[in-house]
């Protein structure tokens, strides 16, 4: 019975998430809030934890990182503009909350996470919601994918200093990319799009914090 109310708990917190924190802001993307409503948050923190998954603000998941603030998972998302047909590559998985959101909108996710008991956690949450469209590798997502390359959105949760040429390089024409640039007091969201005519960057947030992208 009380596991029943912890479950009916959560689905009504989430729905005040979706209300509170992106109907009211930016989010208008109606498929990005329902996506945001049906997807257990709450799931992917550490246990104990659970109850504050949908406050608005960053949580602890372990080892020093961070899953980001609802509303900047959603803003994110909304700015890649996904199409359900589209292979997205993500770096810097952490717990897999965004990667879940991801796989609900799109045809592949191909995520790299450089923590091996991230990757586990997160593995063990995704597969636990069925989501079998996601490949999850362990390694230095500086590298990309390219075997699975060129990819129609690339999404990177850590702020780089300079954009790596080599992710650029793996995305397909008329793809998007999501990247925070540092440095690390001064990190602006920044949105790439390459086309035929070549590429276009610009500012998608003044101020955002995120961890930093490391080397592997
Ligand atoms: N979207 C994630 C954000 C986690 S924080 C979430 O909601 O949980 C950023 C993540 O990037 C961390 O898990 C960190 O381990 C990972 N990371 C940092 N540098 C990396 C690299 N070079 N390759 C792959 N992952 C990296």
């Amino acid at each position: 019975m009380a596991l029943v109310d912890y479950k009916n708990e959560m689905v009504l917190q989430r729905t005040q998430m979706v209300e509170k924190q992106l109907k009211s802001r930016s989010i208008t993307d109606p498929i990005v809030l329902h996506v945001m409503e049906l997807v257990p948050r709450h799931l992917f923190l550490e246990e104990g934890l659970g109850f504050r998954a949908y406050d608005d603000c960053p949580m602890p998941i372990g080892y020093g990182q961070f899953i980001s603030q609802p509303y900047m998972v959603a803003y994110m998302t909304q700015a890649l503009q996904l199409k359900r047909t589209d292979a997205v590559l993500e770096i810097g998985s952490g717990c897999g909350y965004q990667t879940a959101v991801l796989a609900l909108m799109a045809k592949q996710v191909l995520a790299i996470e450089i923590i091996p008991q991230l990757r586990e956690k997160s593995l063990t949450a995704l597969t636990k919601l069925g989501l079998n469209n996601v490949l999850l590798k362990l390694g230095d997502g500086r590298l990309g994918w390219p075997e699975m390359a060129p990819f129609n959105a690339i999404l990177v949760a850590a702020y780089s200093e300079t954009l790596p040429k080599i992710l650029f390089d793996q995305l397909a024409v008329g793809g998007r990319m999501i990247i925070p640039l540092g440095p690390e007091n001064n990190q602006k969201l920044v949105m790439i799009v390459k086309d035929e005519n070549g590429v276009q960057r610009r500012q998608i947030l003044e101020r955002c914090r995120f961890v930093p992208l490391v080397n592997g």
